[in-house]
């Protein structure tokens, strides 16, 4: 029995994974078990985003490993403290909640919402508004605000108080929010659905309507957000504010992470006892994600990161059979003329490329911020090559 076999006999079938087995990384390179080298330009979904083992994040991590690993939220830690400020000081937000992912994190916001409107209205406030194709995580409550019947159609009954409209239509949202409504929830860029930004313009009308309305906005910038966009928070650079953010993926670089953060007002709304996690800013994450920061930091990463998104932007473009590219900073996709989306990536892969088909007819790119200039034409290279295979093959 091969690996592969075993491991296939013992995982819950809920994915379906590619034969591919990583075992070791270095910057924007990974290693699989037969000594071949990839460029990685997909970052286990826009996670690592200062890079495989980063010397930073490991020594740090590695340090508190060794001094502390678990107290609970009964009690306070210094990594915890160090990082709430941290990241209130850098959102604009005042307080933090520490969750364990994305979908953590967005339970925590979906919870706080709906916790704010009952002091505030009383019980007849507790919907969520979210869009179409959105993602939001795979919880019941995150699945009931993700706005892809498909992943929701064999889950039901899911929890009431969540539905969604069309996104870029402001007249559908500003119909959708009501006397029911508690909160919205977006994406300002959706990334599991295919890499789409919302306008400036839009998110703005609906900050609008909360504002006018006195309902929450909330950002979920889990994919989007520590620094991938080009703006350590993604609507930094989009001309609002959110009442509530969710971030996760690259906090802590690869550790399980999230954090909810919301202005004081709301925050106040949950008292002891409201909400909780046993795993939740524990010291070892929190010293990763203090290190991720000093990295973004000193490094400045969100300037090398507006430059090489320029770079992959236009390299792209200008690739035989890519019809656009859309996303924002290094979250990016390159539209395709067909749908080869599944075959490119497969034949990158076999060149040492990896990316991700995340529509039949676009593939996201999401390289650590880390990248370099000469490794971003690399990349542009192989899926130049990748993409001209596949459309050899289909011919
Ligand atoms: C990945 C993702 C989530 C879910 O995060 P998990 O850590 O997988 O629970 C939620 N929202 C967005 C926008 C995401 O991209």
């Amino acid at each position: 029995m091969t690996w592969i076999e075993a491991a296939d006999r013992t995982l819950v079938p809920a994915y379906g994974r590619t034969p591919v087995k990583f075992i070791r990384g270095d910057g924007v390179w990974l290693y699989d078990h037969e000594g071949l080298e990839y460029l990685d330009c997909l970052t286990g979904l826009a996670v690592v985003a200062v890079g495989h083992a980063n010397p930073r994040v490991a020594k740090a991590a590695g340090a508190q490993l060794s001094e502390l690993v678990h107290v609970s939220n009964l009690f306070y830690n210094q990594p915890m403290v160090d990082l709430a400020a941290r990241l209130t000081r850098l959102s604009g937000l005042d307080r933090v909640f520490f969750a364990n992912c994305g979908a953590t994190a967005n339970e925590t916001a979906i919870k706080l919402a709906r916790r704010h409107a009952q002091k505030r209205y009383g019980n007849k406030r507790y919907e969520v508004v979210s869009l179409l194709d959105s993602f939001h995580g795979r919880t019941l409550a995150t699945l009931a605000a993700t706005g892809q019947p498909a992943k929701q159609q064999t889950f039901h009954p899911l929890p009431p108080g969540f539905r969604q409209v069309a996104q870029g239509d402001i007249n559908a949202l500003e119909d959708a929010v009501d006397g029911r409504t508690a909160a919205i929830l977006l994406e300002t860029t959706q990334g599991e659905g295919g890499v789409v930004p919302l306008s400036a313009s839009y998110l703005q009308a609906a900050r609008e309507i909360c504002d006018r309305k006195g309902v929450l906005m909330i950002v979920d910038d889990v994919q989007a957000g520590m620094g991938r966009t080009g703006h350590l928070f993604s609507w930094q650079g989009l001309g609002f504010k959110p009442d509530i953010a969710t971030v996760a993926k690259a906090m802590a670089n690869g550790l399980a992470m999230g954090a909810c953060l919301a202005r004081e007002k709301v925050a106040n709304a949950f008292g002891p006892g409201d909400h909780g996690t046993t795993f939740g800013g524990g010291p070892v994450p929190c010293s990763a994600a203090l290190a991720v920061l000093d990295e973004i930091e000193e490094r400045d990463l969100l300037g090398n990161c507006q430059e090489r998104s320029r770079q992959l932007a236009e390299g792209l473009s200008s690739v035989d059979g890519v019809v656009g590219v859309r996303g924002r900073g290094l979250l990016l996709a390159a539209i395709l003329e067909g749908d080869w989306a599944a075959a490119v990536t497969g034949r990158a892969l076999e060149m040492g490329l990896v990316v991700n088909n995340v529509r039949p007819n676009a593939v996201r790119f999401a390289p650590p911020l880390t990248i370099s200039a000469a490794e971003t034409a690399e990349a542009i290279s192989r899926f130049a090559a990748a993409l001209s295979d596949s459309i050899s093959a289909e011919n």
